[in-house]
């Protein structure tokens, strides 16, 4: 199928794209690496009037450290995130993700921004930006908006950026160096949409667990933090009752979609397997650091 009739409009400046986005409301798309919204465009699933493109202003791509935060530009692209020594440094787990993330033609042209704004349940960056405590910068021509990642993801697709705000930063806390992190996903080929995958950062000291974070995605309709497991895994010194006992409280933290991937009975037993794998891999990081 082709792509429904849209009017076209490239913004050079983040100014004019603010003012686009205002002046056409819920009819008008921004258009990033295209990944995501050309295909839906083509399957005739979304109908804007106009897109916005945003790929010309400079200003919204590039990752600097300021003050142990890195900031990361909405319309860097995935290839410049997975090459990047700040984020092989400073932020491990999304390093470790972002081989996940897709296939090299779409990683070429793919942008972090797109993905977080998208926030596919399945997707790997918006597991990582929760995991990680980001914050999600967003501008319209009334001003600037920071959303705490814990606030952002509402639901299918739905998260707290009105439709006249442009994704402009993802502010991320650098990993901390006592910190270990994990990240894990299975998927039916590598760089597919996950079936199921967890994001998780760890304080480990002598095989117990002082501080636990655990992101699922590719399961919930959006990615979720499983309180109840990491309650169970905390203050415990890991041992396979302790494995056990993170596995019997997942039951609770999640309630996987069935889908074309999957039954909700077995996306929640792939989660408890990967729940057990991940945390004997942050055991092991945390004894090898
Ligand atoms: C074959 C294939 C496999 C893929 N596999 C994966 C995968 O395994 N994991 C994964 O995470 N992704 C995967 N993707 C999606 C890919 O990562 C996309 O790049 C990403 O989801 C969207 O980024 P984009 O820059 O292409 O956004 P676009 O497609 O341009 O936009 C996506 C949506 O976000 C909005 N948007 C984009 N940027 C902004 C912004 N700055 N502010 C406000 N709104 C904005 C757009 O209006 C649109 O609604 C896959 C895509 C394809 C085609």
């Amino acid at each position: 199928m082709k792509a429904p009739k849209f009017e076209y409009v490239r913004a050079g400046s983040r100014q004019q794209a603010l003012e686009l986005l205002d002046q056409h409301g819920e009819d008008g798309r921004i258009l990033a690496g295209g990944q995501s919204l050309m295909p839906t465009l083509n399957m005739r699933l979304s109908q804007p009037g106009t897109l916005i493109d945003i790929n010309k202003i400079a200003d919204l791509s590039g990752i600097t450290l300021e003050n142990n935060v890195v900031r990361i530009g909405a319309m860097t692209r995935h290839v410049e995130v997975a090459n990047s020594p700040i984020i092989a440094e400073h932020l491990p787990l999304i390093a470790e993700a972002m081989e996940h993330v897709a296939h090299h033609a779409v990683r070429n042209r793919g942008t972090i921004g797109g993905s977080v704004a998208l926030a596919d349940p399945a997707a790997e960056m918006p597991a990582c930006v929760l995991a990680l405590g980001a914050t999600l910068i967003v501008e319209s021509v009334k001003g600037r908006r920071e959303i705490a990642a814990d606030d952002y993801f509402q639901g299918l697709y739905e998260t707290a950026r009105e439709s006249n705000e442009l994704l402009v930063e993802i502010s991320v806390p650098i990993e901390k160096p006592d910190d270990v992190s994990v990240f894990l996903e299975l998927a039916q080929r590598h760089g597919d949409f996950a079936m199921a995958g967890l994001a998780c950062v760890a304080r480990i000291s002598n095989r117990t667990f002082e501080d636990l974070r655990l992101v699922y995605f590719g399961s919930e309709d959006k990615p979720t933090i499983a309180t109840g497991a990491m309650a169970a895994v905390v203050g415990q010194t890991w041992s396979a009752a302790c494995k056990e006992a993170a596995a019997d409280a997942l039951t609770n933290d999640l309630d996987p979609m069935t889908n074309l991937q999957g039954s909700s009975e077995m996306k929640l037993h792939l989660q408890k397997v990967l729940t057990g794998r991940a945390l004997d891999a942050a055991i092991e990081r945390a004894e090898a650091a």
